[in-house]
């Protein structure tokens, strides 16, 4: 940081999941890790920054499958010893209720605490708002998200910490903003007035392409639920639209937004183009907290190839143990070792590589490529929930070279990008918002092979630090675009991949050296802490 402490403004980060370690099921995939590794990088950075969350009962799913390999979600109370009882408590009206939010503080990051609501107290005649983690929609879910939005500006309140910017990461925060007004108005100020004071404190930042991402909620049942907070539907209207949406509305109550990848940027601002009232959005691209994702031994065997190599294929034994340990398949430490863990949404094509069994049939059958898969669905997302299924008739059919790791999280994913010797990503382009696994693996030395979206436009040079899928043009049809994107994918797979791997070592490891160097700095999140604070906590 250029500035001193003193005076950076200070953060309210408000975020519906914090993934922060393993043992702490309070995040479903990309956003949570985010947040979590915006807390620590805000940490190391010694920023004023505090976040504000939400104190799961049960947090997200565990996945387990059927007989048939179909996956099905499991829920279990959790308790964390770490969570510390401030003695606060806030209260907000719910359905005419006063839900009772007692608030905890995690510490384990010093200048960086966060504070987590929680309803599930003896007062309240409904304790589980904050029961699961997008279990369910539309009543609990606009409670949820009192509970954050309003819960979150009072809490701050009653701990005395007076924010400078406020930062919605994400539509659930937005409810917060109509609090801030509220108050505002309550001091004897116009709605007009109140928002425009309101919005001076607030940043934005909006994280997916996907339409169903970007939520919104009928203004009946917001009055319904106590949304409105005081303000009329006319006003609502304004600021989130009809119906109410949370994206449009974190967009005109904030001076500033960004999105998470620079084409991000460029697909947030199509997407957004049509509302009015609202700051540009700028593009601030993601990065990732080296210490908790980056293998110290990698670092270390800089900037050798062979050295690096030898730390990759320790890694990698670690990883062919765990795949052994979950699976009871022991993969070869000397076959190459494709990694695909994200959620399993439609759009991120998880079983492309199936997509012609005569290409990619032998190759598994030939042990010239295994692979491993890993993800969770979205409870209600059940295009995900067949996708789990197919990859899980993979493994039948390729018992040795194709695994499908249940329960995807933290630790997996520490591990397959530490381990595996390709990283592949192949979405649907623009959807990728970011995908922020892709960085993890490559600080590893993991190769990526992906499309060119999210974050990897940003970093890829073609078969230097990795490969790209297809080229950068989006087809009318997307079956034309799943058919061109598996046929680049085979091809590079067959024609670049396979032969350096098994043909040139020195080149592939040039390549590890490459992919490392040209993404640790640039993709961490310490710079993405420092772009955060100048171009969006600062004023200009
Ligand atoms: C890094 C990470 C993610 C986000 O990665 P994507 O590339 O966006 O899928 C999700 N879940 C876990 C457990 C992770 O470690």
């Amino acid at each position: 940081m250029t500035t001193s402490t003193q005076q950076l403004p200070r953060v309210a980060y408000f975020c519906m999941e914090f993934g922060l370690d393993n043992s702490f099921a309070s995040y479903s995939g990309g956003l949570g890790i985010l947040a979590g590794d915006h807390l620590k990088a805000a940490h190391d950075a010694k920023v004023p920054l505090v976040g504000i969350g939400i104190r799961w009962k049960q947090g997200y799913h565990d996945q387990a499958l059927d007989e048939e390999g179909r996956p099905y979600d499991c829920y279990r109370a959790r308790t964390y010893p770490f969570l510390i009882d401030t003695g606060i408590t806030v209260t907000v009206p719910i359905r005419k209720a006063s839900v009772v939010c007692k608030v905890w503080k995690v510490d384990c990051f010093g200048n960086v605490p966060l504070y987590l609501l929680d309803t599930d107290v003896p007062e309240n005649g409904n304790r589980w708002i904050t029961g699961q983690l997008y279990g369910w929609f539309g009543e609990e879910r606009v409670a949820q998200e009192l509970v954050l939005g309003v819960g979150g500006i009072k809490l701050l309140k009653a701990l005395g910490f007076e924010p400078d910017v406020y930062h919605f990461n994400e539509g659930h925060a937005a409810l917060a903003g109509l609090e801030l007004i509220r108050q505002e108005m309550e001091k004897g100020r116009s709605f007009h007035d109140a928002w425009r004071a309101t919005r001076e404190k607030i940043v934005f930042t909006t994280h997916t392409p996907v339409p169903a991402g970007n939520e919104t909620h009928p203004h009946e049942l917001l009055a319904y639920m106590g949304g409105q907070l005081g303000l009329s539907v006319e006003q609502m209207h304004e600021i989130g639209g009809t119906p109410f949406n949370m994206t449009i509305a974190g967009l005109r109550l904030c001076r500033g937004a960004n999105a998470v990848a620079q084409l991000h940027g460029e697909t947030a601002r199509e997407m957004w183009a049509g509302v009015d009232n609202r700051p540009e959005i700028v593009a601030i691209t993601n990065g990732v907290h080296n210490p908790t994702w980056q293998a110290p031994e990698i670092v270390e065997a800089l900037p050798r190839p062979e050295r690096v190599w030898d730390a990759h294929q320790a890694l990698k034994r670690r990883t062919i143990d765990l795949i052994a340990e979950r699976s009871g398949v022991r993969f070869d430490t000397d076959t190459l070792l494709i990694g695909f863990s994200r959620r399993a949404a439609t759009y991120k094509r998880s079983d492309l590589i199936f997509a012609d069994e005569s290409v990619i049939g032998p190759l598994l059958r030939d042990r010239k490529v295994q692979i491993v898969f890993s993800g969770k669905a979205h409870p209600l997302d059940e295009g995900g929930k067949a996708i789990i299924h197919s990859l899980t008739k993979m493994m039948k059919r390729y018992p040795e070279s194709v695994v499908f790791l249940v329960n995807y999280d933290m630790e997996i994913g520490a591990n397959l990008t530490r381990g595996c010797d390709i990283w592949l990503n192949n979405p649907r382009r623009p959807m990728e918002a970011c995908g922020t696994s892709g960085m993890k693996a490559a600080m590893n030395g993991v190769l990526n092979l992906s499309i060119l979206d999210g974050w990897w436009p940003e970093a890829c040079k073609h078969g230097v630090n990795g490969w790209q899928i297809s080229d950068e043009s989006v087809l009318a049809s997307t079956e034309e675009q799943d058919k061109r994107d598996a046929a680049s994918l085979y091809k590079i797979l067959v024609e670049s991949v396979i032969p350096t791997y098994y043909g040139d070592k020195a080149a592939w490891q040039r390549m590890m050296v490459n992919s490392i160097e040209s993404t640790q700095e640039l993709f961490s999140a310490d710079r993405m802490i420092r772009e955060y604070y100048e171009r969006l906590y600062t004023r200009g």
